[in-house]
């Protein structure tokens, strides 16, 4: 990551580049909601395909599901979202700045154990310690109340008979409500796991941060089933599989560290998280956590259906203990697009920005650039053999120079330029991104060697 990288920087070039732009623009956006654009779309799906790719398609054991956003109610109920997923929120009277009194109190006083503080302990220890609004240092607070983070919406046409359903906080629910589904169809024998990846939602009290807190976001979450015995094994395990697949797609090790918690859930044997040094400084990317048989013993009691598992080997009958592997899709594109950020100074004293994804990540593999208009028409029938087999991008419009730029600002890999000699020959220029050499290539030879540089 380089040194000078600031969110506004990043946050500019997402903007100016296609990567991604606020929601709503155009009536004035609609805070904490943004965008993906063309160049932003393709990054983020690569990233969710390789996910898939290594925690699914390549793992025999893990089947995918893609379940619906609306669940039935009481499936909240036997989460334990409805009485208790909510954030102790407070506002200051003076600047009407929102905060959570949790982080208010764990920012001045670390030692403090605020996991283990009511509403009213909370409220008393502010007061009592006089902790003062970290935006107008004034100290003017409402009560502390709480803050129910799902949101809600109804289900009905009829005034007055309308039912509450939620939008759904996590996508992990839809995996254990379908554990006896993919068990019985895929045949499948305790250990599996169950995958997918799609749109939560959380009415947070403090988004922010461009994509780092945000009220809709995407989530890639696993759930292994497995034997109590073996579950610490298991939990292990995917510490270290998590960690290899953030530093497989370019995350680098000094910016990475494990947060092992401390203070756990009451069900919850282990938790750890894996943080990134973001700009903002080091936070979560994702979790891990060991969660006992909780989530498959309060579905059956909430469900009324027997949730254990008979081993077809030994004959014994318990209910699968849970490894739970989750991290944010969009979250991880922001420390990707952070750790690949560059200011390169060149020899020449100019300066390029230019973003090293790993060419498997990279938006568009390559941008086929005629070098005048007139080449335009070979141009597009290599665009047209290559857009078979790769996302390209096409430019024709400025100095190779300026387009050339362009595609290292959106992290392109590869360049072919179109020239006089191609008509004659049937070669191309292809230049590397990160290296900016240059080497002659037939156009036979194009997509083998994209093919092999692109591989993951
Ligand atoms: P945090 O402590 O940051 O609120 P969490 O512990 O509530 O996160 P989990 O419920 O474990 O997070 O969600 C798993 C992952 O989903 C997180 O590690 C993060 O990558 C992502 N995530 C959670 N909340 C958000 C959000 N509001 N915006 C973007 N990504 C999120």
């Amino acid at each position: 990551m380089d040194k000078n990288l600031t969110m506004d920087k990043l946050v500019n070039l997402c903007k100016s580049r296609g990567f991604v732009f606020q929601g709503s623009e155009i009536y004035g956006g609609f805070a904490n909601t943004w965008d993906f654009g063309p160049v932003g779309v393709e990054l983020k799906n690569n990233i969710k395909k390789a996910w898939w790719k290594k925690f699914v398609q390549e793992d025999p054991s893990a089947y995918g599901v893609d379940a619906a956003i609306l669940m039935n109610p009481r499936v909240w109920e036997a989460s334990g979202h409805v009485a208790s997923f909510s954030d102790p929120q407070l506002d200051c009277k003076s600047c009407k700045y929102r905060f959570r009194a949790d982080n208010l109190i764990e920012e001045k006083f670390k030692d403090v154990d605020v996991e283990r503080m009511s509403t009213k302990e909370m409220e008393d220890f502010i007061n009592e310690h006089k902790v003062k609004c970290p935006h107008c240092g004034n100290f003017n607070w409402t009560p502390v109340r709480q803050f129910k983070l799902m949101f809600e919406t109804s289900r009905g046409t009829v005034e007055g008979e309308k039912d509450v359903v939620y939008l759904r906080p996590e996508t992990c629910q839809g995996e254990y409500v379908n554990f006896l589904n993919v068990q019985r169809t895929m045949r499948a024998k305790v250990p599996f796991a169950i995958a997918q990846i799609g749109k939560s939602f959380r009415n947070e009290i403090t988004p922010g941060n461009f994509l780092f807190r945000t009220v809709e976001f995407e989530q890639m979450e696993l759930q292994m089933f497995c034997h109590p015995n073996e579950s610490m094994d298991i939990y292990k395990n995917y510490k270290e599989r998590a960690m290899k697949f953030v530093e497989d797609l370019g995350l680098t090790a000094e910016n990475l560290r494990f947060h092992d918690h401390e203070k756990l859930a009451h069900y919850a044997k282990a938790a750890c998280d894996i943080q990134y040094n973001f700009p903002i400084g080091w936070q979560e990317l994702n979790g891990i956590h060991h969660r006992g048989n909780w989530d498959l013993s309060r579905h059956s009691e909430f469900s009324g259906k027997n949730m254990d598992y008979l081993d077809p080997y030994t004959n014994e009958k318990y209910t699968p203990n849970v490894i739970e592997y989750s991290i944010g899709a969009d979250r991880l594109t922001l420390a990707i697009m952070s750790e690949a950020y560059e200011e390169e100074k060149l020899e020449n004293g100019e300066t390029r920005v230019v973003m090293h994804f790993k060419p498997f990540l990279a938006p568009f593999k390559v941008a086929i650039l005629p070098l005048q208009k007139n080449l335009s028409e070979k141009a597009k029938d290599v665009y047209r053999l290559l857009s078979k087999e790769f996302m390209c991008d096409y430019d024709e419009a400025g100095s190779i120079g300026k387009r050339y730029r362009r595609q290292d600002e959106i992290g392109t890999p590869f360049c072919v330029t179109i020239d006089f000699d191609t008509l004659e020959d049937n070669t191309v220029t292809i230049r590397d991104r990160d290296s900016m050499a240059q080497i002659r290539l037939p156009i036979s030879e194009l997509v083998p060697y994209i093919e092999k540089a692109i591989k993951f």
